[in-house]
């Protein structure tokens, strides 16, 4: 089903009115963590002003130490809810569990699989219980073909809307947090239909190597882009480090529009 081959024409994937893939770019942007009403908020109308498209949050979040922050649960989606109601953007955020399925359907309008679950197949096969749309981030060791063939386990299961997001792979370089795969957007272009959005943020783990990363990303023809934002990076209960100030984040859209023109 994700297949070029069967499917030649690029996939258009509608994310509560907003169009990903086939020259539609999505710009989702916001904290790493929803850690308050406020922060949300002020983070939300910023990025908004500057040109993104949708809001990211996470609320369940897949921590390496059980002993950092895991998120605000069922009260941080609250909080996207109300943000959303404000500010107007869609909602991206992840999912962990399928307990909480019916919770995301109903709150969250693209509903995100972390790295560490992309090969979690049975969370996979539960998604195809909904139609809403899945961001299917990239294992951190995953190849290509098992990254497609777990979109293949969404979409076999009767959710065909997928986007899929390269966030950087495990390498045996330490500098960075992961490294960054541009040659994904070629190869999964050749590979599947599906729209492919890159993770610069999460791929460095290091916010000044976000802007030059999301460039290059998108003068390699990626459907959209996903950046961290943060209204306080310093102070941030989750990956500070990587996180753009709104300041930057608005010098970047402009930049990231231009070359989007130009291409
Ligand atoms: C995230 O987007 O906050 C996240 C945890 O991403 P990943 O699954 O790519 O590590
Ligand atoms: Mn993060």
């Amino acid at each position: 089903l994700a297949n070029k081959a069967f499917h030649p024409e690029a996939t258009v994937i509608d994310v509560d009115g907003v169009k990903v893939g086939a020259g539609h770019l999505a710009l989702i942007a916001g904290p790493c963590s929803v850690e308050s009403t406020e922060q949300v908020l002020a983070i939300a109308k910023e990025i908004k002003a500057s040109g993104a498209n949708m809001l990211r949050g996470g609320a369940f979040k897949p921590r390496t130490s059980p002993y950092a922050f895991q998120g605000m649960g069922l009260d941080g989606l609250k909080i996207l809810t109300e943000v959303k109601k404000e500010v107007g953007l869609p909602i991206v955020s992840e999912l962990m569990s399928a307990e909480y399925l019916d919770d995301f359907n109903e709150h969250v309008d693209l509903i995100q699989i972390g790295a560490r679950n992309m090969q979690n197949f049975d969370l996979l096969k539960h998604l195809g219980d909904i139609d809403k749309p899945i961001l299917l981030k990239r294992g951190l060791n995953a190849t290509y073909d098992e990254w497609v063939m777990s979109a293949e386990y969404i979409m076999a299961s009767g959710n065909e809307n997928v986007i899929l997001c390269e966030r950087g792979i495990r390498t045996f370089e330490t500098y960075t947090r992961n490294t960054l795969d541009l040659q994904a957007i070629p190869v999964l272009r050749k590979m599947t239909h599906l729209p492919v959005v890159v993770d610069p943020s999460h791929a460095g783990g290091r916010w000044w190597l976000v802007e030059s990363m999301a460039k290059a990303a998108v003068a390699a023809d990626c459907d959209g882009l996903m950046i961290e934002v943060h209204n306080d990076p310093e102070n941030a209960l989750c990956d500070g480090a990587q996180s753009l100030k709104p300041a930057k984040f608005t010098e970047l859209v402009d930049q990231i529009r231009a070359i989007a023109s130009a291409t």
